[in-house]
């Protein structure tokens, strides 16, 4: 039975990630799950299929689309039980590349990621010692004459041993010189296919998900100046100006797992008889997931609205930021009730409630926390004080 027409928007796109998706079933999800390993065959046929580089512009060879397009696959991948966090950070990561590299840069790596010969996958911006504190991050590139030398250590740099280059966020002014808060961090398209193991180490964290998550630790790794993406200093405004685009397409996914957890809800609700009758049939059952249904509904028109605003090219800081808050929230509150409807059977791997349950989890904390949202609407919205 299927509760939720996805057909909304782009069904082409819908369609063909859905037929793509069903090669892939939950039993694929559950082993790389169990044997935290990454899913290298999704990727690759995702990749080929076009679907990765939907964003990129025809003229480097990818679709043209607009950010509808790429929330649409990420949605579509979520909605069939898999998990796009193997790959989701190259659509997002790319916009830095797309609006603040040199023409050069954009046709030596676009193309290529384009065509699936070149991963973007990974994105160091936190570091142990500033967490969400960004402008504080003490990873230095230090100028030594047509190079940067970088040197510090990354936390949390997802998918780093499975990609080709990194954008990476370092320091090239120290603190104590730079001239406001936000200038002397800068932005670098790091090739690290040939420096792993020397200049740089990575060290994957286990963690409740499959994330293919690492520490990155950077020692007098050499990067070719022409790496800078725009000026120097200016980093931290590059990597802010793809926040919108981040937490829109982060929102996408979480409605992906809203509507997985409410159609399993449903179904299992409809199908499972105690005391004689459907489980669903008790409005103890029932309402939660009704309730779960509203709420991922209205997070939902939220996602669109903040999908219009960015589309039409205005700057939907608040929206994007609003979506990814509701939509976490309603996609782990879809999850809540999901697992409560399953029972005892909720919490066996073979269901998928468990893994998901896990996987949904971690968007109320990354990649931005939702405290740090509502310190956003706190401040930019309601205009109270700054509260950090
Ligand atoms: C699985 C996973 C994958 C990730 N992938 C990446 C990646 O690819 N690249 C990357 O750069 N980062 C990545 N991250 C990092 C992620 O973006 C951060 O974990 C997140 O931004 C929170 O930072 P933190 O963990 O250092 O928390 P902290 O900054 O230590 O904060 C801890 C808690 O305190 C709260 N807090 C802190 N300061 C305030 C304040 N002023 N007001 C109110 N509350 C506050 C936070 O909201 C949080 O709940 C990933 C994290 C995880 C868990």
């Amino acid at each position: 039975m299927s509760i939720i027409n996805y057909k909304q928007d782009h069904p082409e796109i819908r369609d063909a990630v859905r037929k793509l998706c069903s090669n892939f079933q939950d039993s694929y999800w559950r082993d790389c799950d169990r044997e935290k390993r990454y899913p290298t065959e999704f990727v690759s046929l995702l990749t080929q299929q076009g679907f990765l580089s939907v964003l990129i512009p025809k003229k480097f060879g990818g679709s043209g689309l607009e950010i509808s397009a790429g929330a649409a696959v990420l949605e579509e991948i979520h909605r069939a039980g898999g998990n796009a966090g193997a790959c989701h950070a190259q659509m997002y990561t790319m916009g830095t590349l797309l609006r603040h590299g040199l023409e050069e840069q954009k046709n030596k790596y676009l193309p290529s990621i384009a065509a699936g010969k070149l991963r973007l996958q990974a994105f160091g911006v936190t570091e142990p010692n500033s967490g969400t504190d960004t402008l504080s991050l003490s990873t230095t590139a230090e100028r030594k004459g047509n190079n940067f030398i970088i040197n510090g250590q990354k936390i949390w740099t997802s998918r780093a041993e499975h990609t080709d280059l990194m954008l990476l966020l370092a320091r090239t002014t120290p603190i104590e010189k730079r001239k406001k808060k936000t200038d002397g961090l800068s932005v670098f398209l790091v090739d690290i296919r040939n420096t792993k193991g020397s200049s740089l180490t990575v060290r994957p964290i286990s963690t409740m998900m499959n994330h293919s998550s690492t520490e990155v630790f950077f020692k007098d790794l050499v990067v070719p100046a022409e790496n800078l993406i725009g000026d120097e200093g200016q980093g931290f405004k590059y990597i802010l100006s793809g926040m919108n685009s981040e937490r829109i397409l982060i929102a996408a996914e979480c409605i992906g797992d809203a509507k997985w957890f409410i159609e399993k809800a449903a179904n299992y609700a409809n199908e499972r008889v105690v005391f004689g009758r459907p489980i669903g049939q008790n409005q103890g059952v029932q309402f939660p997931i009704a309730g779960a249904y509203a709420q991922m509904r209205a997070a939902e028109f939220s996602l669109k609205h903040a999908i219009a605003l960015f589309e039409s090219g205005s700057n939907p800081g608040e929206e994007a930021n609003l979506a990814k808050l509701l939509c976490a929230d309603a996609s782990c509150n879809a999850a809540e009730i999901c697992l409560q409807t399953f029972g005892g059977y909720g919490f066996a791997e073979e269901y998928d409630i468990e893994r998901k349950y896990r996987e949904a989890r971690l968007y109320k904390v990354a990649p931005i926390s939702t405290n740090l949202i509502l310190a956003y609407l706190a401040e930019h919205t309601l205009k109270m004080p700054r509260s950090y």
